[in-house]
């Protein structure tokens, strides 16, 4: 059974492709990316990848629906059986992606 404690993220599966943020019901998602070119060998010409700079989940407005993990086509998002992000301010319980990484990793 899936413990809906906490979104986690795991960024280096995640695009950037913005599905989650516009699905949210309550805009709790903010991320930023940037364009880069990538050389492959065996390709005629450079690709663009979007590399994620930050990505952030505001935790004081999240409702715990899960169609941010539901609707990841990456499977970058995942529900992690962890509570422990209490905070004195509001602005405390917008979570960026280093917090978000570090609950998908063992104790
Ligand atoms: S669980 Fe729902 S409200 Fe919370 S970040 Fe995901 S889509 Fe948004
Ligand atoms: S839907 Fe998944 S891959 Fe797309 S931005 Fe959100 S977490 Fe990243």
């Amino acid at each position: 059974m899936t413990v809906r404690g906490v979104i986690a993220l795991i960024p280096d599966a995640c695009t950037s492709c913005m599905l989650c943020v516009r699905e949210c019901p309550t805009w709790c998602i903010s991320l930023q990316a940037h364009p880069e070119q990538v050389v492959d060998e065996e390709a005629r010409r450079p690709r663009t990848v979007n590399v994620l700079d930050t990505f952030a989940i505001d935790f004081g407005l999240c409702m715990y629906c899960g169609i941010c993990v539901d609707v990841c086509p990456f499977d970058a998002l995942e529900w992690a059986p962890d509570h422990d992000y209490g905070a004195a301010t509001r602005a405390g319980l917008v979570q960026p992606i280093e917090r978000l990484a570090a609950w998908l990793a063992p104790p």
